[in-house]
């Protein structure tokens, strides 16, 4: 019997029953992004360890400038030039400016730069100041970027690069990061071929274990590929052994509904416990999810855009959780184009187009019969209609989540 649960009941078994797998290694700031976090990371340091001019022009103590305008400029005297990457030699002292490139050190005793395009070089060793400069006027102070004790980046969270450049920027070229799951995919049916072949009549190219791996990979998790088991109960229970032995998540596509050569849902509660076959949402609904050696176990249609759904909003959910890692789906807010019906008793998930500029974007849902891949490739997310909607009329607010949006 289908062990039916809500989309949102479903969420919430996933994180009762898949934890971190708490396994972590330390890795170069060159292979760090893309991967979880695993610890916390504070300023070890000041950064940057000195004052630093943010632009080409002259450090100055900003009340010998006060007053000054391009009808009566301040003369001081220049003396001295900073080098980029060196210190000032000397404290700037009063009625006196050194040039100083952008980026390099302002000298003591300075607590302003004034711009290039600001000041006029006499050649005589004087330099007029034609604009009056406040104290920390185009200046980045010691610290401003990391501080010792600062909290800058937090366990859980997929470095990216911008994360990268802040350990870079203090020093901390290695990180403790969340191990890789390993994410075993298995494709079940008699009719399936690999995608290099040509079918016969009858015959279809395996689509899912392709996208299955590229998403897990793309996420961040090592996957191994069984590619095609023939639908024979010892043939896929063998693999489900090795798949469960191997990694730490295991999906299988394909024969996850109740019919008699369904085996899915029957081989996967001989191996473990099965914590819930079926989800009341639309494609997607014969999902299955059990736990073996403590390895999720999912079930996945095979009509590839329900797998899609399915391996995307709960599989995902469960690698992140593996992971130590929470992510939240980017959505935008649009309104819908045309009216669209609802599934009662089902969540309803449909692919959209979206078309427009951000705050006012039109979601135009793209009407396809079940199962095919090609319309979650055409669309730019999707949206969820909840499964006591009676459907939505044209011009309703909707939220897409979108499908291609990167981390970064
Ligand atoms: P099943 O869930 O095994 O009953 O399969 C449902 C539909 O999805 C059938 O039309 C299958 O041919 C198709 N299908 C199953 N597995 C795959 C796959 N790996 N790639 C593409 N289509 C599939
Ligand atoms: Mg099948």
């Amino acid at each position: 019997m289908l062990n039916v649960l809500t989309v949102e009941e479903t969420m919430r078994l996933i994180d009762e029953r898949v934890k971190p797998l708490g396994r972590t290694q330390q890795a170069g700031i060159g292979e760090a992004a893309g991967r979880v976090l695993a610890e916390d990371v504070t300023g070890t340091e000041y950064v940057p360890g000195f004052d630093r001019s943010t632009v080409d022009g002259y450090a100055v103590r900003a009340k010998d400038t006060f007053g000054c305008s391009e009808a009566l400029p301040a003369l001081l005297t220049l003396s001295g030039e900073i080098l980029m990457g060196q210190q000032a030699s000397e404290k700037l002292q009063p009625g006196c400016c050194m040039a100083v490139p952008t980026g390099g050190a302002v000298p003591e005793g300075a607590d302003a730069m004034v711009m290039v395009e600001h000041a006029e070089d006499y050649g005589d060793g004087t330099i007029g100041i034609m604009k009056p400069a406040a104290p920390g006027d185009n200046m980045i102070y010691r610290g401003d970027d990391i501080t010792p004790g600062k909290v800058l980046l937090s366990a859980g969270l997929v470095l990216a690069p911008q994360d990268v450049g802040t350990l870079a920027a203090m020093g901390k070229v290695q990180v403790s990061v969340s191990v890789r799951p390993r994410v075993g995919i298995l494709s079940t049916g008699d009719e399936l071929i690999p995608a290099d072949q040509a079918p016969q009549e009858g015959q279809i190219r395996d689509v899912n274990s392709h996208f299955l791996a590229a998403m897990f990979a793309a996420a961040g998790g090592a996957v191994h590929n069984y590619g095609i088991i023939r639908d024979e109960d010892a043939l896929i229970g063998a693999a489900l052994d090795r798949a469960i032995e191997e990694n730490d998540m295991v999906l299988i596509s394909g024969g996850s509904s109740v019919g008699l050569k369904d085996a899915a849902c029957r081989l996967i509660e001989e191996r473990g416990e099965l914590l819930m076959h079926g989800i009341s949402m639309k494609p997607g609904k014969p999902t299955i999810l059990g736990i073996a050696s403590g390895k999720p176990v999912f079930g996945l249609p095979g009509h590839p855009a329900a797998a899609y759904f399915s391996a995307r909003l709960f599989a995902m959910r469960a690698f992140w959780n593996l992971c130590g890692s929470r992510q939240e789906p980017v959505k935008v807010s649009a309104v819908i184009s045309e009216s669209i019906g609802a599934n009662h008793g089902r969540t309803q998930f449909t692919a959209v187009t979206l078309t427009g500029t951000p705050g006012s974007l039109t979601a135009t849902p793209i009407r396809s019969k079940s199962g095919l891949i090609t319309s979650i490739s055409a669309a730019d997310g999707f949206i969820a209609i909840s499964r006591d909607s009676e459907g939505l009329g044209a011009g309703a607010k909707v939220e897409v989540t979108l499908f291609r949006a990167l981390p970064y």
